[in-house]
């Protein structure tokens, strides 16, 4: 691994796990420093030199309380990663007011309340927002609809802060496809055959396979650093190639 992140000073969200496990390991890993957070309690594979702060990205006061408390013990947050996320895998008619609640309050406010927390300490020291959207804020994922809704919420909110905060600030999203996760667990779960699922899954990625959080980690540690300075304001698809496809295929229609 290079240093090309010992510049920064990093807080990435929901880093218990998952992606944003792969995350914290892979921009540590490159040279900064990093607190992260999550609901829970510090999670035991984090090393020591981690700031670990149990925080709910929703809520406003935990969101400044974070950033507050990583620029106390690390310095100036210059890097963001949004990666807090939830799913709540249900259709519209199904949907109950708590689930909107909970599905808007983490995907959608807890980016803003992130991002206004950090936006301020970041001008004038080259800041980079990198938000985790996904695919399903472009095509539908069945019985998904808050979810799905909630990352065209990031995608559209991502353009905003570049061309609001640029040049001091680059914003980019990276828009994992089908990652193995507990998420995407969950979503699998969802099926009559989960086994199956994942078997006609796999089948349609180009890539031969689901993707991996390393995968993301990857795209995330380029877009954080300096070789990526004219990339701001886009949306980045990372899904081994599942959307490239037309649905349609010789003989199936
Ligand atoms: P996981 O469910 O495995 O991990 C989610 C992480 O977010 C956990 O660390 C969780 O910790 C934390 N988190 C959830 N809610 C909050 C909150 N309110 N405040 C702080 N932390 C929170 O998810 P993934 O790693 O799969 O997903 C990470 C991101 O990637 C999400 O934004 C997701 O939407 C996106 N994504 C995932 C895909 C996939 O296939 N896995 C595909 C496309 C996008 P805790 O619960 O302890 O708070």
């Amino acid at each position: 691994m290079s240093r090309h992140l010992s510049r920064h000073i990093a807080v990435v969200t929901g880093g218990s796990r998952g992606i944003g496990r792969a995350v914290v390991e892979r921009v540590s890993a490159d040279g900064a420093r990093v607190a992260t957070c999550g609901r829970g309690d510090r999670p035991a594979y984090l090393p020591d030199d981690v700031v670990w702060i149990r925080a709910d990205v929703a809520k406003p006061e935990d969101a400044d309380r974070l950033v507050a408390q990583a620029t106390e013990q690390l310095g100036p947050v210059s890097l963001l990663v949004n990666n807090a996320g939830v799913l709540v895998a249900k259709t519209v008619a199904e949907s109950t007011d708590d689930d909107w609640d909970l599905q808007v309050g983490v995907n959608c406010r807890g980016v803003f309340n992130m991002s206004r927390a950090v936006l301020p300490g970041m001008t004038g020291h080259g800041g980079v927002i990198v938000n985790i959207g996904s695919i399903s804020g472009v095509v539908a994922d069945l019985s998904s609809a808050l979810y799905n809704a909630s990352k065209a919420f990031v995608h559209a909110l991502t353009r905003s802060i570049a061309i609001d905060h640029g040049p001091q600030v680059r914003c980019n999203a990276v828009l994992p496809g089908w990652v193995e996760t507990d998420m995407a667990d969950e979503g699998f779960d969802l099926a009559g055959d989960p086994a199956a699922a994942r078997r006609d899954a796999i089948v349609r990625h180009p890539a031969g396979r689901m993707g991996r959080p390393t995968d993301i980690a990857n795209i995330v540690a380029w877009l954080a650093g300096d070789e990526a300075a004219w990339a701001t304001g886009q949306c980045f698809t990372v899904d081994g190639g599942l959307t490239a496809a037309s649905p349609l295929r010789p003989g199936s229609f």
